[in-house]
């Protein structure tokens, strides 16, 4: 990781173009705060107040995983994001501390998630009758309203997940669905903590939702249909259970998270994780500054994402080389692509790079070659062979000397 050299942050201000920090990227930012030490903080003084995540920008090292995570809130089609590692490796702290570099989305204000878009598609009839007077008044159907992280308890049911009969209505005779987790995290983050250990069941019907952006829950005489477009979010203990290697190939980004390595970065996570304990209000504001900026570049980021391009000679070499890598999801070169395009808005530009692939390469590419498939397609071309060579004769008048010999053998 490389410390740029900037002006530390209690130098004069210096004019610039960007008003919330001196620094010119979303990745310099992140170098930067990395290479932040922090002073030597008073004790709180025991008020208690609301429960703030640790900063995100003061975890130390961690650099793939705290990009994965970004590059997910840039460009919700990477595809998810799985974090795989060992217990006490920031996984959890990393997804929550996100809460405060959330931006912001359009959201519907009506109890039945009524959208324009629904208008758009479907006429006047496809929203409640509600919406479709304030449509006609030119009121507004949405809001803006920031991006939640919605955890999945790892006790949750089937029917907690997509909704089920709604029994408070049911006691009073009326019938109703009530909407699901995976209705609430619509245009949300959705964590699930310890992927690995959840039913199939359960993990099937999120990832259909995630793929197809809605879903429709059957009770009885009662259907209902949600949207479901989320950010999903995983993190597994390879150690307690491994992942079925199609839920593996759902994600896009793959981090591999491992304890620090270096030292004095180890005493420097004690010394942020203590201080945080002891005083969060004065840790926090110690990041402040660089929250906010960076909340401010996400905004930007999610804005220019959208205009970043992929010329096709830098698509080309890419291609070539997951197919070199032996690699058959086509997801593979999705994920890598739009990851790269993410990381092209992060530093402020509107064309991809070849740098900018290498850059998120490792967390799009690894995992993706299954030994299983290689076996199972070398078996598969000596049947292919056989059947080829049989079609060949398929059809073909018989010579009945040899055919007759040989019967006769028998
Ligand atoms: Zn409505």
């Amino acid at each position: 990781m490389t410390t740029p050299e900037l002006p530390p942050l209690e130098a004069p201000p210096e004019p610039k173009e960007r008003v919330a920090h001196p620094i010119r990227s979303l990745r310099e930012l992140i170098d930067y705060v990395a290479g932040k030490s922090l002073p030597p903080l008073p004790p709180d003084d025991g008020r208690i107040t609301e429960p703030t995540p640790f900063p995100f920008l003061a975890i130390v090292g961690q650099t793939e995983m705290k990009l994965a995570l970004l590059l997910g809130l840039i460009n919700p089609n990477v595809g998810g994001i799985l974090l795989i590692g060992p217990r006490g490796t920031a996984k959890t702290t990393a997804v929550r501390s996100l809460l405060n570099l959330l931006p912001q989305v359009e959201r519907s204000t009506c109890f039945y998630g009524c959208l324009p878009e629904d208008i758009e598609l479907g006429g006047i009839d496809a929203v409640c009758p509600d919406c479709a007077k304030k449509y006609g008044e030119g009121i507004p159907l949405t809001a803006p309203d920031p991006v939640r992280l919605v955890e999945l308890p790892l006790n949750a049911r089937l029917e907690d997940v997509v909704g089920g009969i709604d029994e408070h209505a049911a006691a009073h005779h009326r019938m109703r669905i009530r909407r699901g987790i995976l209705a609430q995290a619509d245009r949300n983050i959705l964590y699930i903590d310890e992927i690995n250990l959840l039913s199939d069941e359960i993990i099937d019907s999120i990832l259909d939702a995630a793929a197809q952006g809605s879903y429709t829950v059957r009770r009885g005489p009662l259907a209902a249909t949600y949207r479901s477009r989320f950010v999903l979010i995983g993190s597994m203990n390879p150690e307690e259970g491994r992942l079925r290697p199609q839920i593996l190939d759902r994600f896009g980004l793959r981090v591999i998270v491992r304890g620090l390595e270096d030292a004095s970065q180890r005493l420097e996570a004690y010394r942020r994780v203590n201080a945080y304990l002891a005083n969060p209000r004065q840790m926090i504001a110690q990041f402040a500054a660089e929250m906010e900026a960076a909340a401010a570049e996400i905004k930007m980021a999610r804005e220019r994402v959208k205009s970043v391009r992929l010329p096709d000679e830098v698509a080309h070499p890419a291609i070539q080389l997951v197919q070199k890598m032996g690699v058959d999801s086509l997801r593979a070169e999705i994920t890598w692509f739009e990851a790269a395009r993410a990381y092209a808005a992060a530093d402020n530009r509107d064309e991809v790079t070849l740098a900018d692939l290498k850059a998120v390469a490792p967390m799009a590419l690894r995992l993706r070659r299954s030994s299983y498939m290689t076996e199972y397609f070398k078996g598969q071309q000596g049947e292919e062979h056989e059947m080829q060579t049989l079609l060949e004769k398929f059809g073909k008048k018989k010579r009945p000397t040899k055919t007759s010999k040989k019967t006769r053998r028998k």
